[in-house]
Formats: structure tokens, sequence, C-alpha cells
């Protein structure tokens, strides 16, 4: 029977063993306590059959769990010094397959195309760099690929605004880019003491979980992206001023904008973060021909 990775005495031991010095600007926090790594995997609902794709596996932690609870894992990560720690920690394990680069280079789908061809279900697990949590998530997200969802650890500050509902103070443009595409949930409150070393934020887990369709359709998707940072570009502001002030000539257009809102059933002196996202659909669609 192998030694867990993530028990502290395993993984100082590995550590000295190496001589590895954590890099703090690669966000290189490592979880040492293997319930939590079997809870955040159980969230995943993985199956046999199933196909995991990790960011960052550090010395091989996640990666451990994950390789008994899936068919195969792909892992993206990016520190050179990581790659002979993780053959020699994963070596008990034939079904993981480290890939050494960044992921926000890295050309993800392709990856999925020949790493997991004839899978039908795979998902995103990860205890994520915390210096990079939103662009890789929202990078995950926008191109499209066939994954059921990312179950991931990040600072619980950023979970908030991820699964925020519309009319509180965390609701916002992050909101509703990733609620947009996935059903979005906090499942997962984590102490900083599970770390090595420990961060200096508190940590959450979310499940993302892809929708079918988006949650509503839209005539550009970059566009409603674009109304959504301007209407909560001054949080005190109603949208009318945001949009006056933020969009491209928008002082010029106030007029279009009124209209558009007024097209859209959306009262001008409300603030963004008391519309939902089917009302930015809404409110984008109707701007849409004005700025395009
Ligand atoms: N999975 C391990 C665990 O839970 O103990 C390590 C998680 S640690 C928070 C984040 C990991 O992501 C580190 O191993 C770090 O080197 C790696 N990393 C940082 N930036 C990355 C990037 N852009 N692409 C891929 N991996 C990255």
């Amino acid at each position: 029977m192998n030694k867990d990775i993530a028990t502290p005495v395993r993984t100082k031991e590995i550590l000295k063993k190496y001589g590895f010095s954590f890099k703090k600007s690669l966000g290189q926090n490592f979880l040492i306590d293997t319930n939590i790594l079997k809870r955040i995997v159980e969230h995943a609902n993985l199956t046999e059959e199933s196909g995991a794709i990790e960011i960052g596996p550090g010395i091989g932690a996640l990666t451990e769990q994950l390789a008994k609870s899936s068919k195969k894992v792909a892992a993206f990560e990016i520190d050179q010094r990581l790659l002979p720690i993780l053959s020699d920690t994963l070596s008990p394990y034939n079904n993981v397959n480290i890939i050494h680069g960044d992921v926000l280079k890295a050309d993800v789908k392709k990856v999925i195309e020949d790493e997991f061809a004839g899978f039908s279900d795979l998902m995103v697990v990860a205890n994520l760099p915390y210096y990079v949590t939103t662009p890789i998530i929202l990078k995950l997200l926008s191109e499209d690929l066939p994954i059921r969802g990312i179950v991931c650890m990040l600072q619980k500050e950023v979970a908030d605004r991820i699964a925020a509902k519309p009319g509180t103070k965390e609701y916002g443009s992050l909101s509703i880019a990733i609620q947009y595409y996935t059903e979005a949930e906090t499942v997962m409150i984590v102490p900083k003491t599970v770390f090595m070393p420990q961060p200096n934020v508190d940590s959450a887990v979310i499940r993302l979980t892809r929708r079918v369709k988006p949650i509503v359709e839209v005539l550009d998707e970059d566009f409603l992206f674009t109304v959504t940072r301007a209407c909560f570009a001054q949080r005190r502001k109603t949208i009318l001023n945001n949009l006056t002030s933020q969009m491209p000539d928008g002082k010029s257009k106030k007029e279009h904008i009124l209209a558009a809102l007024e097209a859209a059933e959306v009262d001008p002196s409300r603030r963004g973060e008391t519309l939902s996202i089917k009302e930015f659909g809404r409110l984008s669609d109707a701007l849409l021909p004005n700025f395009k």
C-alpha cells in the first residue's frame, strides 16, 4: 500500500529529498491533508470511465487521488523542477500524464483530443495557483472544451464573487462571465492550515457545471461581457451613467442607450448589481446595433 503524498510528514520528506523550495510567484501552496483532497475529488463525481484534467499538480497530492478515482489524468505543470519529483511520487500510477507548460498558453483542446480520445466524461479538477485563478477558469470556459465542469480550489473571496447572486455586493462582471457558461456553487470552505506553506487568504472549493445551453442566448458573447464590465465600472453609478461614460462614444450615443434600455425593459436608474444575466443579455442585444 502506497503512503499518501498529502501528509505533512511525507510532503516534507519529498521536498527535502529533492531540495525543493517553493516559488511564491507560481502560487505554490501544496495540500497536505488527504481527507480534504478526497472530498474535493468526491465533488467532481468521477467514475472509472472519467478523464480528469489537472492544472498544477505540484508534487502530485491531488493527482494521486484523481488517478485512483478516474480512468486517466492529464496534468499541466509549469515548473520544470517538479517534473522529476512527479515521476517519482506518481510512479505507482500508470494512468497519469504530466504535460510540462503554462496552461494559459497551452492548446487545451488539442491536448484533450490527444489524451482523451473516446472519453465521454471529462472534468477539470485543480488546486489552482492563486495568482491566475480567473484567467485560467475563463480560458477553460470560453474555449468551448468538451468538459462537464470544473471543481477547483481558489481564494474564498474570488469564489464568493464567482458564485454571487444578483443584489449582493459580490455580484459583478466575473459572476456573469462564469455563470453565463456554468452553474456555480461553493462546495467547501477550506482552512489555511491544510496547505504548505499556508496562504495569506482563506480558500474555498467551487464546482462549475457547464450548462447545456448558455443561460441566455445573445447575438455576441464578447459584447455581452463588454456591456457587463461597463455597467459595473463604478458600482454606485446607475447603468445609464456607466454606459454613457464607459462605452465607446457613449456620451454622444446617450439617446441610443436610453432607447436600448427601454427596448430591453431595464430602468436606466438601476445599478448593475440588480440586473440578472438574462436582463444583461437583453440589454446587450438591444445595444449591439449602435456599437458594432
Ligand atoms: N496540486 C498541488 C496541490 O494541491 O498540492 C499543487 C497546487 S499549487 C496551489 C499550484 C500549482 O500550479 C503549482 O505546482 C505551480 O507550479 C503550478 N502552476 C502555476 N502556474 C501555472 C501555470 N500557468 N500553468 C500550469 N501550472 C501552473
